[in-house]
């Protein structure tokens, strides 16, 4: 295998909504949040694919359910990097914000953000254009979704606003591949915040037509997510406004103030 052989990065579906995405160069494979084994050791069978690594970005059951059995099934030599704030089953590289992730096969180097919000402890692992990576590559965990953003079930708004900070910084090519298909529901949100998005609207269609062909939605782009992703528009005049109107409040000084409102407003939907 030339070893500067393009990465793909493939969606295994798994439970009613999760994607595990998997990183590969035609022989070795990566796989992110495994959160189940059975759809994982199917795929890589059928794409005669060996497992090299795993990449969990937070702890959650539906990310990390699977680690031990792909462990058992495949070989416990198999490298499973975490968040090193999380208890994670069969970890053997903790890491945080800063940390380069040099990978042999598939040959990759991820840089390592920390995004809490969804959980404390949340990363997401970021490939910059290299060799064998043509655009950027982003895996995001629950922090990020198709034109919305995880539930708060740790961290503040304000954690989640700079996480999102982060992203927003990166190239506006990245690929952003997010662990879950609430596309269409996200976008129904999306379009009480902003009605008036014309980008969010010729996404509204593009992505039904997607799921009408049973198709992902997914990967999305920095760029687009910056257009149509309300929690991402949290200075944005429209979005400020009706944050202001849903809340009742005269003033929301920043965009974490805003992004509160609306994650609150989202959660009673
Ligand atoms: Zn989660």
């Amino acid at each position: 295998m030339d070893k500067n052989t393009l990465l793909q990065v493939w969606p295994i579906p798994a439970f009613d909504d999760n994607y595990l995405w998997c990183i590969h160069d035609g022989s070795s494979a990566l796989v992110v949040d495994p959160g189940d084994s059975a759809p994982v050791l199917e795929y890589l069978k059928r794409n005669k694919l060996t497992l090299k690594g795993i990449l969990i970005t937070h702890h959650h059951a539906d990310h990390t359910g699977g680690i031990l059995d792909l462990l058992e099934s495949l070989g416990s030599d198999i490298a499973v990097y975490g968040p090193v704030g999380d208890d994670i089953p069969g970890r053997t590289v903790a890491v945080m914000q800063g940390d380069k992730v040099e990978i042999p096969a598939p040959r990759v180097s991820f840089n390592v953000f920390e995004v809490p919000g969804h959980t404390l402890s949340h990363i997401a692992y970021f490939a910059n254009m290299q060799a064998n990576v043509v655009e950027p590559l982003l895996f995001c965990g629950d922090t990020l979704f198709a034109s919305g953003c995880g539930r708060l079930f740790e961290g503040t708004p304000t954690q989640m606003s700079e996480s999102l900070a982060k992203f927003a910084a990166l190239p506006k090519n990245t690929l952003v591949y997010c662990t879950h298909e609430y596309t269409l529901s996200n976008i129904r949100f999306a379009l009480a915040v902003e009605p008036n998005n014309l980008n969010l609207l010729s996404w509204s269609d593009r992505a039904k037509a997607l799921r009408e062909q049973g198709l992902p939605t997914l990967p999305t782009t920095i760029g687009q997510e910056l257009q149509v992703n309300p929690f991402m528009r949290c200075d944005q005049a429209e979005v400020i406004a009706i944050a202001k109107e849903i809340s009742g409040r005269a003033e929301l000084p920043t965009p974490a103030h805003v992004l509160a409102v609306i994650r609150a407003w989202k959660d009673r939907c």
